[in-house]
């Protein structure tokens, strides 16, 4: 099958606001999913590999043979990959940043000295203009390294000034900024606020128009600003004067880029939190700052789209991240392992430590195959990555905190002691505890997990969507969905036996035959993945929305489903490429069978749960009808707490 014209490429604009049924919402889900839907990118120009495993179709000639990427950078990106690995080696002390809260600022100017500042950015705006697959082997450096200037690069990078603008930005706006940045003047990304975490329809900041319309004045509180006590440059999601259309009047969020040190910015705080402890956080208040009407990106109203859009790829970086934190738990595991002897023999003789440093050695490689697949289909730039990125970020922040958690475990007490205490009485300074605290934060930024599974959940429906939303949404007139509906049913008819009838088998040829076997096997439960999907929608209809559990379900079987995948490809060009065939087959085999059980747990879970009584039960403990289940605990009151913070929040 080609890639442009089958139903994994959806070319048409679609009414968005018509496909979802909000009949029975409260008004603030109503606004906040509309906001999002209107700022959702709605157009597939390219395949999506992930999305189609949701429709039962696994389009294996996307990922197949593994993409390399383009080989005129290698020199280049190699080199600097180098500079970068000996400038962390000799000059950064991850240990004394976390202690000490602080980035040395000869570590911050080392770093742009190398570029690093600027890694994606072209070399006509002053970058090393090196390909995504760089960018990201760089962040699984920095993530094995040092989080907190991880972070930093990746804030700056990912989520600050240069993504939006390489993406959105006219030439005069990256001519203005991207030299800047590149050079290393921090930028940072300023979205949340005090009522903002993953809901942005309650932004509160507001960007109001001069009498000329030639600037914009910025008032309000913007929450945990990564870089944001660093920066030079910001960029400001406010809320802009509304439009009306069609009767309706519709928010508009726009994203400003903003100077720092212009008058009215001030930072209010330094954020601290359990790990990152170094990093630049702040309160930022805006108290009529005045911002030129030529600094927004992609134009009024665009924000939340420029934002959401920025992430889709930005968020593979934390996946890299993971990727090397991951690396540096596996490798204090195998050495703690190998010395430690308990019961007659060392620790990784033992079944119980052993069962886990094989979980940690294929979690890392299916991690390393979804995260570097990615960003070689962001450099192919002929695919659409937007699931396959959330995906990476969401399995794999997840698998990173577990693997930090049985480091931990693995290393015992001295997973527990902090590496300084570990040196001062000689023993090896391992840094467990640090890597647990620095990882715990990567489920819940940049889209937590939750988050995450809805917008998933939401693309992967897509299709049905578009191919039914109508005909089920009781909001719209009825000859509009009987139209709708008719539409539907010609979708269905061809669609729904194709998910019973292997008709077309992923072309395996020339594969290692364990690996071949994987495929086919992730071929066939991709069908049942589709079909399942569609029995649930006729089960519960429009309502299937509220599932989020379910809808978890399906979401998680896609992604081990991509897992695998990648898994396989990775592998097979591995083998290929002359790396030990035993080994890779021996980690790619072992990952690929923990990923059919819990995938076949997950079917399990769809067909028999106690989601309902489950659900049932938290609104009994947050309706304080169990009370007596606090019993025995020293009562302080929270509430005072919260006021206090609201107080000192007004001052
Ligand atoms: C260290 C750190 C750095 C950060 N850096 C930045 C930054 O640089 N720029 C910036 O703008 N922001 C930044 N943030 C904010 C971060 O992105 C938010 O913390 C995140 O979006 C979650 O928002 P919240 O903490 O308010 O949680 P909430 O939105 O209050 O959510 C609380 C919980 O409810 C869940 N939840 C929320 N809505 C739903 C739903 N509809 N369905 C199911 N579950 C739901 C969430 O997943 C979470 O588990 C940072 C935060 C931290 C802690």
């Amino acid at each position: 099958m080609t890639g442009h014209d089958d139903d994994t490429t959806r070319k048409e604009h679609h009414d968005e606001a018509a496909v979802i049924d909000t009949a029975g919402m409260s008004a603030g889900k109503v606004e906040a999913l509309e906001l999002a839907e209107a700022s959702r990118e709605s157009l597939w120009a390219y395949p999506t590999f992930a999305g189609a495993l949701f429709m039962g179709q696994l389009r294996w000639d996307l990922i197949h043979p593994f993409p390399l990427g383009p080989a005129d950078r290698d020199e280049e990106g190699e080199a600097f990959l180098e500079r970068l690995e000996t400038f962390l080696r000799t000059r950064v002390d991850p240990d004394e940043i976390d202690r000490t809260g602080e980035i040395p600022d000869e570590v911050v100017r080392g770093l742009a000295d190398l570029g690093a500042f600027g890694i994606k950015i072209p070399k006509e705006y002053g970058g090393l203009g090196l390909p995504q697959q760089y960018y990201s082997r760089a962040a699984m450096m920095l993530g094995s390294y040092c989080a907190n200037t991880a972070a930093l690069l990746s804030a700056h990078q990912s989520i600050g000034v240069p993504q939006p603008l390489l993406q959105f930005g006219n030439e005069e706006q990256k001519r203005r900024f991207l030299p800047r940045t590149a050079r290393g003047e921090i930028s940072a990304f300023a979205l949340t606020e005090e009522r903002v975490g993953s809901d942005p329809a309650r932004m509160e900041t507001t960007a109001e128009p001069t009498a000329d319309g030639k600037q914009f004045v910025i008032n309000g509180r913007k929450l945990w600003c990564t870089n944001g006590t660093k920066a030079g440059l910001l960029v400001v999601m406010a809320k802009t004067p509304p439009k009306v259309r069609r009767g309706r009047t519709i928010n508009q969020i726009t994203a400003f880029v903003v100077e720092a040190n212009a008058p009215g910015v001030t930072i209010r705080q330094r954020c601290r939190f359990m790990g990152l402890r170094s990093l630049y956080n702040a309160v930022i208040d805006f108290e009529n700052v005045r911002v030129p009407r030529e600094n927004i990106i992609a134009g009024e109203g665009k924000g939340l789209r420029v934002a959401l859009t920025t992430l889709n790829t930005g968020r593979l970086t934390l996946p890299a991240n993971c990727v090397g934190a991951v690396r540096a738990c596996l490798r204090m595991a195998r050495h703690w392992s190998n010395r430690r002897v308990q019961w007659g023999s060392s620790i990784g003789k033992h079944a119980a430590i052993a069962d886990k440093i094989g979980r940690m050695a294929s979690s890392l490689f299916a991690l390393e195959a979804m995260t570097m697949l990615t960003s070689m289909l962001v450099d192919g730039k002929k695919t659409d990555i937007r699931i396959e990125a959330a995906m990476a970020k969401m399995w794999g922040t997840e698998a990173a905190w577990q693997i930090a958690y049985d480091t931990q475990q693995i290393l015992g007490g001295r997973g527990y002691e902090t590496a300084e205490s570990l040196a001062e009485r000689g023993d090896t300074p391992y840094p467990a505890e640090r890597v647990l605290r620095d990882m715990r934060i990567n489920t819940i930024f940049e889209g937590s997990s939750e988050i995450m599974r809805l917008f998933l959940a939401r693309e992967a429906m897509d299709p049905h969507l578009k191919a039914a939303g109508e005909a089920v949404n009781t909001r719209l007139p009825m000859g509009r969905r009987l139209s709708a509906g008719l539409r539907a049913l010609g979708f269905y008819a061809k669609w729904y036996p194709q998910q019973w009838l292997p008709l077309s088998m992923p072309s395996t040829a020339g594969m290692e035959p364990a690996l071949a076997r994987e495929v086919r096997w992730v071929a066939r439960t991709a069908r049942k993945l589709g079909r399942r999907m569609f029995h649930a929608m006729l089960a519960h209809g429009p309502k299937l929305e509220r599932e989020q559990v379910l809808l978890g379900r399906f979401v998680d079987i896609g992604t081990e489903l991509f897992a695998m995948a990648a898994t396989c490809s990775r592998a097979q060009q591995l083998v290929a490429s002359g790396t030990d065939r035993g080994e890779v087959l021996a980690l790619a085999g072992h990952f690929c069978g923990g990923a059919r059980r819990r995938v076949r747990d997950a079917f399990r879970g769809i067909r028999s749960n106690d989601d309902a009584a489950g659900y049932r039960l938290a609104q009994q403990v947050l309706d304080r009808d169990l009370d007596w289940v606090y019993r025995g605990i020293v009562r302080t009151s929270l509430e005072p707490a919260a006021e206090r913070a609201e107080e000192l929040a007004s001052r």
